[in-house]
């Protein structure tokens, strides 16, 4: 029995979403080797080696990798499934984009997005927008497993393991990578920040969105809003939270004039603190937040910078 994870990074740096999966894949019990595909992953492989539980780190560092496309990424994975019981990578755009090819050609059911390990094949996931948690037990002889990192904690170091490099290439030539289009910010990204500070339709208009700057700024939080506010051109859609939005589990998240739908919960439900300003004593949003206030937004948000 020995363990796959999948590496998470942006050829520049890793994604803490590896050490979380890493964690989680820990929780099975077995040796972990964590393949980390991309261009230049020298540096990274390093990271990835100090990373408690890690045994060996095996790289694919070629520019066939380097946007990790689904396609030549599900190949490079079947050269060396055959070692493996369990194939684990986390829930983000690139896992969830190459794992399914990966149990399609393996012929095997994936199980996806858990979000706690009973025992070897038995695993904890969250059904209808998280309000069920169903536990699966798969039958396959081979586990393709995603996780969803916020639900794992980061993992601890260790002195580094051995890395090999890998000498395949997958160049499967079904997919050309054309260009990526990404949103420029100075703020931690959403997924990875443990500030949240979210806007909904009580926001009024994209322009009162610059009250959640400042204390953004001074808490060092990401700005994330709901679909509410998405859907009415308030902010772009990359900042949504819920169900068809990002997962989010941060320390603190402060959900301000979002009335609380349970498919905005679905995505932020399992932050450790949940603090809402809502001027609706009765918004549901009120029966999950640790903290809540009731008061206008308009009055409240400028108080609050100013005592921050
Ligand atoms: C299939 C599906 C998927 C969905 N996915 C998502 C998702 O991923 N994320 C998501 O967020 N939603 C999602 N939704 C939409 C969801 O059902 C809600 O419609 C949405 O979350 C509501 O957003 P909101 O809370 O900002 O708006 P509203 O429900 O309109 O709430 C606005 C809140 O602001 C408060 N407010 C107004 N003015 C002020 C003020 N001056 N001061 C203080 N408070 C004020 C009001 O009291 C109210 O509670 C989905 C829906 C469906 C059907």
């Amino acid at each position: 029995m020995k363990t796959l994870v999948i590496a998470e990074h942006d050829n520049g740096a890793l994604k803490p979403e590896t050490s979380k999966t890493i964690n989680a894949a820990s929780k099975l019990g077995f040796d972990i080797d964590v393949l980390i595909a991309g261009l230049n992953v020298g540096a990274m492989s390093e990271q990835v080696a100090s990373i408690e539980g890690v045994t060996t780190v095996l790289t694919a560092d070629n520019a066939l990798y380097q946007h990790q496309l689904a396609e030549n990424m599900a190949e490079l994975v079947l050269t060396i499934a055959d070692n493996y019981t369990h194939i684990v990578a986390s829930a983000t755009t690139t896992g969830k984009n190459f794992m399914p090819r990966v149990a399609a050609l393996l012929d095997v059911a994936q199980v996806s997005e858990i979000i706690e390990v009973i025992d070897s094949d038995t695993f904890k996931r969250p059904i209808y927008a998280g309000n069920a948690i169903a536990t699966v037990k798969s039958l396959d002889s081979k586990k393709v497993i995603t996780v969803r990192a916020s639900s794992f904690d980061l993992q601890s170091q260790q002195s580094p393991a051995s890395i090999n490099a890998l000498d395949t290439l997958s160049d499967t030539q079904l997919s050309d990578f054309v260009s990526v289009e990404q949103t420029e910010s100075e703020r931690p990204e959403l997924t990875a920040a443990e500030v949240v500070i979210s806007g909904g339709r009580g926001m009024q208009n994209g322009e009162n969105f610059a009250l959640l700057n400042g204390i953004a700024d001074k808490l060092g939080a990401a700005i994330g809003a709901s679909r509410a506010a998405v859907d009415a051109g308030f902010v772009p859609n990359d900042m949504q939270v819920g169900q068809t939005g990002k997962i989010v589990a941060p320390n603190l998240y402060i959900a301000v004039g979002i009335s609380g739908a349970i498919q905005h919960l679905a995505g932020m439900k399992d932050s450790k603190v949940i603090v809402a300003i809502n001027k609706d004593p009765d918004a549901p949003i009120f029966q999950v937040a640790d903290y809540g206030l009731v008061a206008d937004l308009f009055e409240v948000l400028p108080q609050l910078e100013n005592a921050l």
